[in-house]
């Protein structure tokens, strides 16, 4: 693989990045797609529910829709893509080291956006590395990427919208849902319908709930719950943990940005301006890399990091990218406070915390 040179480098090709990439790529920038993955689309493309908390000019669709439909948006444009390929590491004379595998090639920028997602977080109990804990990402993948039913009898560890959007999918493929355990004293899902879903089908939800062990010979074969006094058992070859999502954040050490920690965007999070710019002054964000939120502000915050590219880079002027920015951050409002007003005044605080940057010059010249 020869050396690349681009406008914009963005590494993911989410929702966030696709959304980035329509911005820069139909204003005319030279733009280079990076995703590890072989697709593009990143996690949408496993998720079967509907995702209705989307911006106004879209309409309700699944994420897989969601994934084809930002996948079209950008068929026109001669973007390269660079998919099954992973960024490894950030040369002093500007140089992003990308890799196939096989070979390791040098990439030069003049802007980067990252967009590397979040991962999933653990919730350890004794016995939990046993075959058939999963996270419950992993198990909506295993169901709806790669066609395999991962158990029979399934307990959820964890109630919030995305456990309750996975004991549904679960429950379709013919996957019995025996519980949904959570430890605190209500349910954490903010989705009172995908709720009710959930009870109509008889699942039931023990709140202030723990796992006390997951026991089996090889792999888990039962799982034991304790509800406040009571103990219980429940046969189950398939326990999913769901333990939240943090953003993904190996390529903003390497890079050495500065980060903030805000518990309601999934912990610490690289420091970033309105501009969704890093203390690295060519580098910006996107996505759940920028904090855990829903699929419509992961958007936004894709075509927000690639309006303020396309305005650095002089591919917008000063005035129509402050008229954008505008209704963009007025979207982002309304789609954050409706989903969850706590994502969206830690987001303000992130932003707040960041007003005196000291922009760093390192890595991309
Ligand atoms: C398994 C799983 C299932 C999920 N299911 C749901 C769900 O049902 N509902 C929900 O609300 N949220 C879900 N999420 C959360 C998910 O993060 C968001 O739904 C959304 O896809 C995030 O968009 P994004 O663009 O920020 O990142 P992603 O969609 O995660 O895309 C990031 C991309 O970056 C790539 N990448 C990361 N690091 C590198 C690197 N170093 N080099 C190259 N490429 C890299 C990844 O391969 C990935 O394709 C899930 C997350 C996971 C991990």
């Amino acid at each position: 693989m020869k050396a690349v040179e681009t406008d914009v480098l963005i590494i993911g090709a989410g929702p966030a990045g696709l959304a980035a990439a329509f911005e820069t790529a139909s204003r005319g920038l030279d733009v280079t797609v990076i995703d590890e993955s072989l697709s593009l689309g990143g996690q949408l493309i496993q998720q079967t529910q509907n995702l209705s908390s989307l911006p106004s000019d879209l309409s309700p669709m699944r994420g897989f829709e969601l994934a084809a439909h930002l996948i079209k948006q950008i068929e026109e444009y001669d973007i390269r893509y660079l998919l099954g390929h992973r960024v490894i590491g950030f040369y002093q004379d500007g140089t992003i080291g990308i890799t196939d595998e096989v070979d390791v090639f040098p990439v030069k920028t003049k802007k980067m956006i990252v967009a590397t997602g979040a991962a999933e977080n653990a919730v350890a109990f004794p016995k939990w590395t046993l075959p058939g804990v999963l996270t419950i990402g992993a198990a909506q993948t295993l169901i709806n990427r790669d066609f395999v039913k991962p158990g029979n009898d399934a307990v959820i560890v964890g109630s919030s919208d995305f456990a309750m959007d996975v004991a549904l999918q679960l429950s379709e493929v013919g996957v019995q849902v025996k519980g949904i355990v959570e430890k605190s004293t209500g349910v954490l899902s903010r989705n009172t319908e995908k709720v009710k879903q959930v009870n109509k089908i008889g699942i039931p939800i023990y709140v202030d709930s723990s796992i006390v062990e997951a026991r089996g010979m090889g792999a888990v074969e039962e799982i034991v719950i304790k509800q406040e006094d009571r103990v219980f058992t429940e046969k189950a070859d398939l326990v999913c943990i769901d333990g939240g999502r943090s953003p993904i954040l190996d390529i903003f050490y390497q890079l050495g940005t500065s980060f903030g920690f805000q518990k309601e965007l999934g912990g610490w999070v690289p420091q970033y301006n309105k501009d969704f710019q890093t203390d690295c002054k060519d580098v910006f964000l996107a996505g759940n890399a920028a904090g855990v939120s829903t699929q419509g502000a992961l958007v936004l915050t894709g075509r927000l990091a690639g309006m303020n590219v396309c305005e650095a880079l002089g591919a917008v002027s000063k005035e129509t990218a402050a008229v954008e920015k505008k209704g963009l951050w007025k979207e982002l409002e309304i789609v954050e406070t409706k989903y969850n007003l706590d994502i969206w005044h830690a987001r303000n605080r992130h932003v707040d915390n960041f007003t005196h940057p000291v922009l760093k010059d390192q890595f991309i010249s």
